[in-house]
């Protein structure tokens, strides 16, 4: 399961702009998406895995205006630093 409530505070959900421009040149925008604002909109059970493509036809690039955008799921700790908790 990697429903949008599995990823709060565990995942980071990432869009990325694969759009070609004028001239050749990738749009490349990307941007971090905020996984609260995405569970009001489609809820909280939403699977960001199995419905990617769902989820990718409602995302329009702030750049370009392209709806060629993927979207990227990235754990939130990527330092691999160990386990440490605040008490
Ligand atoms: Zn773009």
């Amino acid at each position: 399961m990697a429903t949008l409530r599995d990823m709060l505070d565990k995942d980071a959900l990432t869009a990325h702009c694969q759009a070609m421009l004028a001239g050749g040149r990738p749009c490349n925008h990307s941007k971090r998406m905020d996984i609260a604002a995405l569970a009001e909109i489609l809820g909280w059970d939403f699977d960001v895995v199995e419905r990617r493509p769902e989820l990718m036809r409602r995302l329009k690039c702030a750049e370009c205006g392209s709806r060629d955008v993927m979207i990227h799921v990235t754990p939130l700790n990527t330092s691999g630093g160990g386990d440490w908790h605040a008490s």
